[in-house]
């Protein structure tokens, strides 16, 4: 027996739910790529990503993924040999500080761990003692997709400037961007990435980087500089170059109108809307905990990121069986746990196109399985997610 035909449903944290307006603005024939209208978007796709970091700085749009995104923010301002500090917090810094040790910088991981967030006053204190400076750039993950952690950049922003450092700040935000406030130069970010197919709503291929002054001065003496990813090709005039080659239209006209989704509804309120979607989830695990077989990741509540919530299966059960439970009778897609986490927990995404109905809906299903599966839990959990999503959304 199975209720899972009609739509299916994506709660992984990317790629997200596409919007049908998004998918209908890329259903279109192929345009000129010289001349015309295509010129004029770019132009205000470049600043509206801008806008969306939060920057006066440049952004530029490439052809990749979020790790073609972290190669590019890589090769524009680092040399082979430099040294970079890598904040772990799970999966994410790490891979992006992985990346750059093969492309032969030196890395050294301010250690941390999957269930809390990076701690500002270590930032601070490891810099202070690279008194000669030897520390070129400061990697972290906005938020880190695999523990469902959120990092305080503007803490860690602060610490950067405390310690008196002059390395760059580079920030992760593929998971956050468009979901949550990202204030590059309030928070002395230095150059941010993020990609196209988690809270921006368009399909995986884009990739997005945005640079400061700063970042763009030390840009010009960066030796792992390659032409694809390379800034300065792509700040002429000429529009082909500004993608190092045919620009990505379909994605282009798609990026626009989830852009404008965005701005339609209002950053503030997408913020707002992923909060309480996200503290509604928040309250369903907890009603669930009380059985002891079910928990957060994350132990510090308020380090609880508002797009991925990573959950915990205790006593050796599998969380395979439960996911299995959600796809194949329900048609909820769950995330599985990654690093050190895979077979010992699942994720449930709560990024991007989301709405009332689809996180109820697979808080619902998640304790159909948990009924179905006899894993030990408290009862009630989609319940205390409608009761405190009600109470914050009165008539
Ligand atoms: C998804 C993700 C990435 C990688 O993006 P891809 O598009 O899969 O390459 C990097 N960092 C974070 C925080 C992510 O969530």
């Amino acid at each position: 027996m199975s209720v899972r035909a009609g739509r299916e449903f994506l709660a992984i944290p990317g790629p997200t739910t596409v919007p049908d307006e998004v998918l209908r603005a890329m259903h279109r024939p192929a345009v000129d790529i010289y001349a015309g209208p295509l010129l004029a978007l770019t132009d205000s796709l470049l600043r509206d990503i801008a806008r969306v970091f939060n920057t006066k700085g440049r952004a530029y749009i490439y052809i990749s993924n979020g790790h073609g995104a972290w190669e590019a923010a890589l090769t524009n301002v680092l040399s082979r040999g430099d040294k970079i500090l890598v904040l772990e917090s799970g999966r994410f810094a790490l891979g992006w500080g992985d990346n750059a040790r093969r492309m032969g910088v030196e890395v050294e991981v301010l250690k941390g761990d999957m269930r809390r967030a990076v701690r500002p006053a270590e930032v601070e204190a490891r810099l202070k003692a690279d008194k000669g400076g030897t520390i070129k750039a400061v990697l972290v993950a906005q938020i880190d997709t695999a523990s469902g952690v959120v990092n305080d950049i503007a803490a860690i922003g602060q610490a950067v400037r405390a310690a008196g450092h002059e390395a760059l700040l580079m920030v992760d935000a593929v998971a956050s961007l468009g979901c949550m406030p990202f204030e590059m130069d309030a928070w002395g970010v230095d150059v941010a990435m993020s990609g196209s197919q988690k809270g921006m709503m368009t399909p995986p291929g884009l990739g997005f980087v945005a640079a400061n002054d700063r970042a763009r001065q030390v840009h010009k003496k960066a030796g792992l500089r390659t032409p694809y990813w390379d800034w300065t090709d792509r700040e002429g005039d000429i529009h082909y170059q500004k993608y190092a080659g045919t620009p990505p239209e379909h994605l282009l006209f798609g990026l626009r109108q989830a852009l404008d989704l965005l701005f339609e509804e209002g950053l503030d309120n997408v913020f707002l809307r992923h909060r309480l979607l996200a503290e509604a989830v928040r309250r369903a695990i907890g009603a669930w905990g009380e059985g002891q077989a079910i928990g957060f990741n994350i132990i510090e509540p308020a380090e609880r990121c508002d797009t991925v919530t990573t959950v915990l299966l205790n006593g050796g059960r599998d969380p395979e069986a439960l996911r299995k439970y959600c796809n194949q009778k329900c048609g909820v897609v769950l995330g599985h746990g990654i690093g050190e986490l895979a077979g010992k927990g699942f994720r449930i995404a709560h990024m991007g196109h989301v709405n009332a109905p689809m996180v109820l809906g697979t808080l619902s299903v998640i304790e159909m399985a948990l009924n179905a599966l006899a894993i030990p839990h408290g009862k009630g959990g989609a319940q205390a997610a409608i009761d405190w999503l009600g109470a914050q959304v009165p008539a």
